[in-house]
């Protein structure tokens, strides 16, 4: 028989319940993401939706995989890191859960729970990890020797890929999160230069939205135009740093993950780099890039013999794990 277990997402905008079993099948991941017309993410009022739909979320996933809390093995969790009023909230319902279920906790860190979900799914054995979401923007590989050990080679020395697209799409009214939107209106830009910066295998995002929001707010370049540079920009940056780890790692395999990932034009760039050096470019399907539970189930499973209740962790990185 396989286990079967359930992962509970709430570090951010979204509240999501997912299933497995131990062979690495979703056997059901439903999740309701906070969206807003004017503002960006307001904690208490995230905190105040994960409440507010916890109870529908995991109903709704008990029905799609066909279970009941008799099935289920045990409880994981995103512990961090994440938004702090999210985290409680997310972290009250699952000890409720468990002390009613009797079900042990398995609080695990969600930015490994993107790189692990990503790797069963292509069936992986060893890549180079792009991590874009919201906050993070990292690039990450595997320890040699430790098996889910993870190093930090390259990452934004200031604001995350996703919060730049964000940040930019609220000053253009686009609503949270935008990124998807500025994709669309990127489709009929052209390009006007924009601060281009990496340093080594970092790069840095922050001079792009000041450049941009001057330029928007003087009626020198229009939204298309702007949105279309703002991605041709950021993503060749990335291209370029994320090429440089895998000359030094000599790793064969990109794998991208976080919500960023849904972007066409990014993939299409990190694809062509990695033909033209030999090596192949994978991702998530959209419904496993963003924020989800069923990628907090699986992390669990693979860390249940380490971590236990351990309440929130706000500010715990991929590599203190
Ligand atoms: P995550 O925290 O992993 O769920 O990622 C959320 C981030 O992904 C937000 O900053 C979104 O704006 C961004 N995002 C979602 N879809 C797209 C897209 N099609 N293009 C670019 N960014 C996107
Ligand atoms: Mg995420």
């Amino acid at each position: 028989m396989h286990m079967i277990f359930i992962g509970v997402e709430s570090t951010a905008h979204t509240f999501g319940v997912g299933v497995m079993n131990s062979q690495g099948e979703v056997l059901a991941n439903v999740k309701d993401s906070y969206s807003s017309a004017d503002g960006g993410m307001i904690p208490d009022k995230v905190a105040k939706h994960h409440e507010e739909v916890a109870e529908r979320i995991l109903a709704e996933a008990f029905r799609v995989a066909g279970i009941a809390w008799k099935d289920v093995n045990f409880i994981a969790y995103s512990a961090g890191p994440g938004l702090d009023p999210a985290l409680w909230a997310g972290y009250r319902i699952v000890s409720a859960w468990a002390s009613t279920e009797g079900k042990k906790l398995v609080g695990v860190n969600h930015c490994c729970a993107h790189l692990s979900i990503g790797k069963v799914w292509n069936k992986l054995d060893d890549p180079c990890y792009l991590y874009v979401s919201g906050v993070n923007t990292q690039i990450i590989v595997e320890e040699r020797l430790s098996e889910g050990k993870y190093q930090i080679i390259g990452e934004t020395l200031d604001i995350g890929l996703g919060n730049m697209l964000d940040k930019f799409g609220r000053i253009l009214g686009l609503g949270f999160p935008a990124g998807a939107k500025i994709e669309e209106l990127a489709k009929r830009g052209k390009y006007v230069e924009l601060p281009y910066t990496v340093k080594g295998m970092d790069a840095s995002f922050s001079g792009i939205l000041t450049k941009a929001d001057q330029l928007f707010k003087r009626g020198i370049a229009s939204r298309e135009d702007l949105c279309f540079s703002m991605q041709e920009t950021s993503f060749a940056m990335l291209a370029e740093v994320v090429e440089r780890a895998m000359a030094h790692t000599g790793k064969k395999e990109l794998l991208l993950v976080g919500g960023v990932g849904a972007n066409t034009r990014f993939c299409e760039m990190l694809d062509i780099m990695c033909a033209q050096r030999g090596a192949r470019f994978f991702k998530v399907p959209m419904d496993l890039a963003g924020d989800q539970g069923a990628m907090i189930a699986w992390e669990g499973y693979l860390r249940r013999g380490s971590y236990g209740n351990i309440s929130v962790k706000p500010h715990w990185r991929t590599d203190e794990v």
